[in-house]
């Protein structure tokens, strides 16, 4: 049997129970395959229901404000997926006159959707013989037929690409590619894959000459880069001191000012970088955590020290507010209001989930 039927027939009898497969409509698949990008199943779930339960079609989401948006994405990282996703519903709505482009040519021209998400679409809510290239199906190619290409340089994907359209069944493209993802994650798992038990063993080339643990190949492993943020802790009268932030991947999220280095900072550093940030002539300042807060990110690890003041700054045109719950703040900022909530801080950073 062809390997795509096995597949086929593995997922008829094997298929995950997910929200998104009772459904085809491209607003909805478009939805999770976004969310399930660099997250975990479970949590995946979670935010899909959370999601959609507040904006249940394009046009509430094309409607919404950014912030409502973000708000609802706070916690699941990545946060210009979440600006990705606003911007193109508002361009579908506006632009495309609410239709949802069926092509793959149309879809990759989307801002945030790339080969994988718009292969995805095509595949699963029009029926259209598209092959996914995700985590899943590069371990899969790589181990059956033994390439050892690094699956993480660019120029190893057209390699992989040829493989998997060659792969495909001719019918049932959707339900075939979701069948190689379930797969991948169920039986040939990064780790301790469960070769005993796989339908297609005897095709397998790494299995056959016990190569499985060598594949796929990857490159060195990126260095993680250490970032050092320094936040002003300001609460006059429990008003607090909050930005929007301007740039970077938590562009249009909320935080307390901050200074960023790539070294670490002394006291006397940081009060001259806020002295002069809000032209003030003089602040004295407290270390609320000797330990830094540690986050990681893919490959940046933030150590932060928070830094309380007593003064009554008057900084012009400052945003000050007594609801933190009411702006999408960072995970790292959560984890600053879990640890200090109700000694520096009165109202909540709410964690989501
Ligand atoms: S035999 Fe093992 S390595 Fe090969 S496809 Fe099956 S689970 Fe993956």
């Amino acid at each position: 049997m062809k390997i795509s039927k096995e597949i086929l027939k593995w997922y008829d009898s094997n298929k995950r129970d997910l929200p998104w497969r009772i459904t085809k409509n491209p607003y909805k698949i478009w939805i999770s395959e976004i969310i399930l990008q660099q997250t975990r199943m479970e949590q995946g779930i979670y935010y899909y229901n959370r999601f959609i339960s507040k904006f249940p079609n394009l046009e509430s989401l094309a409607t919404a404000e950014e912030k409502d948006v973000l708000i609802i994405w706070q916690g699941l990282g990545y946060y210009s997926r979440a600006r990705n996703l606003y911007y193109t519903a508002k361009h579908i709505f506006h632009e495309l006159n609410s239709k949802f482009p069926e092509s793959y040519e149309e879809l990759i021209k989307l801002k945030g959707i790339g080969d994988y998400t718009a292969s995805a679409i095509v595949s699963i809510c029009f029926e259209k013989k598209y092959p996914v290239l995700d985590g899943n199906v590069f371990r899969i190619i790589s181990r059956i037929f033994e390439i050892k290409n690094p699956i993480d340089l660019n120029n190893s994907r057209k390699v992989f690409k040829k493989k998997a359209s060659e792969l495909m069944p001719n019918t049932r493209y959707g339900d075939y590619n979701q069948g190689l993802m379930d797969f991948g994650s169920m039986i040939c798992k990064p780790k301790k894959p469960l070769c005993s038990s796989c339908l297609v063993s005897n095709k397998c080339s790494a299995f056959k000459n016990e190569l499985v643990t060598f594949l796929p190949v990857k490159t060195t492993k990126n260095k993680i880069k250490i970032l050092y943020f320094d936040y002003l802790v300001v609460n006059n009268a429990n008003h607090m001191l909050i930005e929007k932030i301007t740039d970077g991947i938590w562009k249009n999220l909320y935080q307390f000012p901050v200074k960023m280095s790539s070294s670490k900072k002394n006291r006397s550093e940081v009060v001259k970088f806020f002295l002069k940030k809000y032209n003030l002539d003089s602040l004295s300042l407290r270390i609320i955590n000797s330990k830094p807060i540690e986050h990681k990110l893919s490959h940046i690890l933030i150590k932060s020290t928070f830094w309380f003041t007593k003064e009554k700054l008057q900084i012009k045109n400052g945003l000050f507010t007594t609801i933190l719950e009411d702006y999408p703040m960072s995970k790292l900022m959560h984890k600053f209001s879990e640890k200090y909530h109700g000694k520096y801080i009165f109202s909540e950073v709410k964690m989501v989930n």
